[in-house]
């Protein structure tokens, strides 16, 4: 199996701060996975792209990246079932499908990172979600070192989360993802921005309608670091919501059924006089305040430092805890962001 020593992760970040890594690993096939060392005492950290993760500390723990490739497409009466590799790159897929005349993604064109990684927040853009298409997600269990098959009610997707996030979390790595598409496809419009198109939009209109609202939205990663939405967008009971709204009834609001709402975290951050804050060569960004941004800092702890002010003002002024959705990584493994120290 391919693999490296003392690996500089830098270029293997969005947020492009300095990291090393003492071994990382680059597992291909089935035969490379049983060749990982057992890795259950040590710590260790499994990395797609590094779109959705923070390098804390400049040592970093070992690293497994899963490299599995390809795109298998079979035909049923009705739909296309298409098997991707970890490791393959989520834009491109999306892109290539939307070519090949398989429809489904183009609500999520342009989110950054590996197709290995979107199970494990479920991504979603647009009103659409993974899981709207996943069907199934094979994974490399390490202790028994089988490809086990989860199905969608397996993965126990919801917002920004699943199954991989926690009873399976650091048990076992993502190997190949397997989506089923309608072949009879209906443009899915009713997200903010999408419904200035005409219900009859073709999945290309729909795509390139995406990626132009995100252009015009969201920083570059590669121009200037960062990592999209830093935080999650807070999910309250009715009661707090309804205390809210009283208070700011232009509040941005999503009801989400069992008597809980979602609020917009970016909104509240604005609210907070945050958008366009600077500290130590990070910020939040002055377009998108849900978006941290990296304009010349190589350490990690400058942003953590910056998400934990973000945290205090959002709490002091409308008591409500945002979370990040960026996992934080230290050279002891990924900590959560409230036990953090900044050094
Ligand atoms: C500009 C920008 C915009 C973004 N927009 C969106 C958006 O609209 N919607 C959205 O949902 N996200 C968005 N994100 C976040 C990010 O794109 C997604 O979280 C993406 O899935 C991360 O992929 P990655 O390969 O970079 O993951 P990484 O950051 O490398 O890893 C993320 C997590 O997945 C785990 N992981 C990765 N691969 C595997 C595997 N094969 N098996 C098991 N675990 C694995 C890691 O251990 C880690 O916990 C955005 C990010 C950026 C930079």
């Amino acid at each position: 199996m391919e693999s490296s020593q003392q690996f500089s992760l830098q270029n293997n970040n969005s947020f492009n701060v300095k990291a090393i890594c003492p071994t990382i690993y680059f597992p291909k096939s089935l035969t490379d996975l049983k060749q990982l060392p057992d890795l259950a005492s040590e710590n260790f950290y499994i990395l797609g792209d590094g779109t959705n993760t923070l390098f804390i500390d400049q040592q970093a723990p070992t690293i497994i990246k899963p490299s599995f490739t390809g795109v298998d497409i079979t035909e049923t009466a009705d739909s296309y079932i298409v098997t991707v590799g970890a490791g393959e790159n989520w834009h491109q897929l999306v892109s290539s499908l939307l070519e090949q005349g398989i429809f489904g993604l183009e609500n999520l064109a342009l989110i950054p990172g590996s197709v290995g990684a979107a199970p494990v927040q479920n991504i979603g853009a647009y009103g659409v979600e993974f899981s709207n298409f996943c069907i199934q997600v094979k994974w490399f269990e390490f202790v028994s070192k089988t490809v086990n098959t989860l199905n969608n009610d397996g993965c126990q997707f919801t917002y920004r989360n699943s199954v991989f996030k926690h009873a399976l979390y650091n048990k076992g790595i993502i190997i190949e993802v397997v989506f089923s598409f309608p072949k009879v496809w209906q443009a899915n419009l009713s997200y903010a921005g999408l419904n200035e198109l005409n219900e009859n939009a073709t999945a290309k209109a729909v795509m390139e309608k995406v990626i132009s609202l995100r252009q015009a939205k969201l920083p570059d990663p590669q121009l200037l670091p960062n990592a999209g939405s830093f935080f999650k967008n807070p999910i309250v009971d009715e009661t707090i919501f309804t205390r809210l709204q009283r208070e700011y009834p232009k509040m941005p609001f999503y009801p989400q059924g069992k008597k809980q709402v979602k609020l917009a975290a970016g909104w509240l951050i604005e609210q907070a006089g945050l958008k366009g804050y600077c500290e130590n060569g990070v910020g939040v960004h002055e377009k998108q305040a849900l978006v941290l941004v990296n304009y010349e800092s190589e350490n990690g702890q400058d942003i953590v430092a910056l998400a934990h002010f973000v945290q205090q003002q959002v709490l002091a002024k409308f008591d409500i805890i945002i979370s990040p959705e960026v996992r934080m990584l230290t050279s002891q493994g990924e900590q959560d962001f409230a036990d953090l120290v900044i050094k």
